[in-house]
């Protein structure tokens, strides 16, 4: 489903080598949690699978397509848009366009990107504020809305455009402890429902709670790749075990 084959990636013209020859194929059931130290190159790897980064080498892959590629002579990074738009992508911190609603935040990019009539959008757009909760906030703006609840719009938003894929970076780490849960509980109904998906999280009750496979990435590469169980309960790697023992 999504396959990344010797990744490589680097800041300032190569002086700071952050991805560093990293594979993975991730399957269309599957939730990928990854987790790792500061600096490790977790938000590079994201920011990599959504076609948002000029890689050094490598290539990025989507129900077979190379969407982002690169070979080691070539001078720059391939990257279709069209697979790009596919994929959805929710940060730490909210990225909500302020000076709108939240409905005008959900139907902006399918009624201007997609093409999609106002009516249809919104009706969408009603569907997925029911769903989620969050109906009564239509016509609120992002300033008045809760850290918690402009998460969730965030998500809403992501989800208007039927994503195969959906990246979580560290969605709950700017939040008050308390709105972390409903955050958490959207992304865990989601995953129960199919959609495929590579979190970032330092939360490891919520990454045993909704992997199917947690990755350790470190030093550019993956260190460690197994089921929750086996990863939390009886790791391989040492850097692992520190790393779990250090955080658990
Ligand atoms: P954290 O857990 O702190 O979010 P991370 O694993 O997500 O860390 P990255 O954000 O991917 O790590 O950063 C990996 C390395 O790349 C770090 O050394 C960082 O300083 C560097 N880096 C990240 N983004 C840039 C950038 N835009 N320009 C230059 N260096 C960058
Ligand atoms: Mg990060």
């Amino acid at each position: 489903f999504i396959e990344v084959r010797d990744l490589h990636k680097s800041y300032g013209q190569g002086h700071v080598q952050v991805i560093k020859g990293l594979s993975l194929s991730m399957d269309n059931k599957d939730r990928v949690v990854v987790i790792g130290p500061s600096g490790g190159g977790k938000s590079t790897l994201l920011r990599c699978v959504m076609g948002l980064e000029q890689i050094d080498s490598g290539s990025i892959s989507l129900e077979g397509k190379a969407y982002v590629k690169r070979g080691a002579s070539e001078k720059r990074t391939a990257i279709d848009t069209s697979t790009r738009s596919s994929i959805g992508m929710v940060f730490q911190s909210y990225t909500l366009f302020p000076h709108l609603s939240v409905m005008q935040n959900l139907t902006l990019a399918p009624i201007k990107s997609r093409g999609v009539s106002t009516s249809v959008a919104t009706e969408r757009a009603r569907a997925l504020l029911d769903r989620f909760g969050l109906s009564g906030k239509a016509n609120e703006y992002p300033n008045r809305l809760s850290g918690g609840q402009k998460q969730r719009v965030a998500i809403a938003r992501a989800l208007m455009l039927d994503p195969k894929l959906m990246l979580f970076d560290e969605v709950t780490s700017a939040l008050d402890p308390e709105l972390v849960s409903e955050v958490e509980q959207m992304i865990i109904g989601l995953a129960e429902n199919g959609l495929p998906m590579m979190i970032v999280t330092h939360d490891m009750w919520f990454a045993r709670r909704v992997a199917t496979r947690v990755i350790f990435c470190a030093d550019g590469v993956i260190q460690e790749d197994a089921s929750p169980q086996e990863f939390f309960e009886n790791p391989k790697n040492q850097r692992t075990r520190d790393f779990i023992e250090n955080v658990l």
